[in-house]
């Protein structure tokens, strides 16, 4: 029966992950072991009505070595720390990873399969032993857009992102409602439709820059307010997250660097969960309108076209609505002013699924489907 090790388990993406595998039985005929950072000797999760033995040390390599799988949604910080080492030791078990830090090495694929699932299968028969999730917002976008990818329409891509808070993890989207909640409080005197509006105005923009405010974790206030900024600064003005669109779509389709440029702006908004990206795309060649949505809707089983109309936009292509789906929605389909080869698009989907657990979870089921590792 294969060891699986599960590191970060208890974050935002590993809670994701663990409800998923629960859902689907994914624990049938595995062994599990449960690694934690910070919880050392705490007991596990329940699975499957039984309780976990308590927690081993993420940090002991001896332990690691003996897992046939290595799951980890602890982070990049972590993966630096622990990967080199167990492969230097010999390790060639599955190290499978939701953190960035392992996925432009020579040695590892980024997985999306309803995408790219021919190109797992190559990698596994190369010997390929590290799989990586995708950065969120561009495996929702591939989910999005492969039909049209599949065609070699897409000459082009400007995504301008809605990221929501649980997209930077479990602590942010508690300080998002501890946001929420210092606004109404600021505010509770003034929300008697009777009352001067200017009051209420001047009240919730003093408690956003109060000194008193929670703004640990993204550094200003997010409720009330957006933040066009998201992870480190890169040479040449983009954001790291804005400069993972590329170059991460390159690698999970196998495409030439620089073959279809993607460059646009992410922006963290207060949303809960679920990212929304307003694409503007450079088709390669002036395709009518319903032949896009026809490509689009037979990319894969998850995409859904949503019409371009008001109602349904408002009901089905928002991030409340996409929360907790598998389904990816599209829509606002149309052509813009500046011509036929000009298409616009607006997508959302659960990037704790897509964007996250899914993508691991499904890696995990494709070593047991094929025999890499033992179930009983
Ligand atoms: P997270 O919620 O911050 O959790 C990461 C780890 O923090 C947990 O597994 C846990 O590990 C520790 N932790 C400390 N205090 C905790 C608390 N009070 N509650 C829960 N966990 C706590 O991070 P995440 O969003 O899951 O992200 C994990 C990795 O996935 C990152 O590399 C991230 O970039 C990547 N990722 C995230 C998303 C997303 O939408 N959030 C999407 C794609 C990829 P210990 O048990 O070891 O303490």
């Amino acid at each position: 029966m294969a060891r699986v090790g599960f590191v970060g388990w208890r974050g935002m993406v590993g809670s994701v992950l663990m409800q998923r595998m629960i859902d689907e039985g994914d624990f049938a005929g595995l062994s599990p072991v449960f690694f934690s950072t910070s919880q050392v000797g705490v007991p596990g999760p329940e699975v499957g009505g039984t309780a976990s033995a308590p927690m081993e040390n993420a940090y002991d390599l001896d332990a690691l070595a003996a897992m046939d799988v290595i799951v980890t949604c602890q982070g990049g910080d972590y993966t630096k720390a622990v990967h080199e080492p167990l492969r230097g030791r010999g390790w060639a078990g599955y190290w499978i990873d939701a953190a960035s830090a392992l996925r432009l090495e020579r040695d590892s694929l980024i997985v999306l399969d309803p995408v790219n699932g021919d190109r797992i299968e190559r990698a596994l028969e190369s010997g390929i032993r590290t799989y990586v999730g995708g950065n969120c917002t561009v495996s929702l976008m591939l989910m999005a857009l492969s039909g049209l990818f599949r065609e070699s329409l897409i000459e082009w891509i400007s995504p301008m992102t809605y990221q929501a808070a649980s997209g930077a993890g479990a602590a942010n989207m508690r300080e998002l409602v501890a946001q929420m909640g210092a606004i109404h409080a600021g505010a509770r005197n003034h929300l008697d439709p009777a009352s001067a509006i200017l009051e209420l105005d001047r009240s919730v923009g003093a408690t956003l820059m109060a000194d008193a405010f929670p703004r640990q974790h993204f550094g200003a206030p997010l409720a009330g307010n957006v933040l066009p900024w998201i992870d480190s600064e890169m040479p040449g003005g983009q954001s790291r997250e804005e400069w993972k669109a590329e170059v991460e779509t390159a690698r999970i389709l196998g495409l030439a660097d620089g073959a279809v440029p993607i460059d646009g702006l992410c922006v963290r908004v207060g949303a809960m969960r679920s990212h929304a990206q307003a694409l503007t795309i450079r088709l390669s060649e002036d395709v009518p309108i319903d032949r896009i949505e026809s490509l689009i809707a037979g990319g894969n089983d998850w995409v859904r076209v949503v019409p371009n109309e008001r109602e349904r936009t408002l009901q089905q292509l928002t991030p409340a609505a996409a929360s907790g789906r598998l389904d990816v929605p599209i829509g606002r389909l149309r052509k813009l002013s500046m011509g036929g080869r000009y298409l616009a698009a607006f997508t959302v989907g659960d990037q704790l699924l897509w964007g996250a657990a899914e993508p691991l979870r499904r890696m995990l089921a494709i070593l047991r489907r094929s025999g890499r590792i033992s179930v009983e």
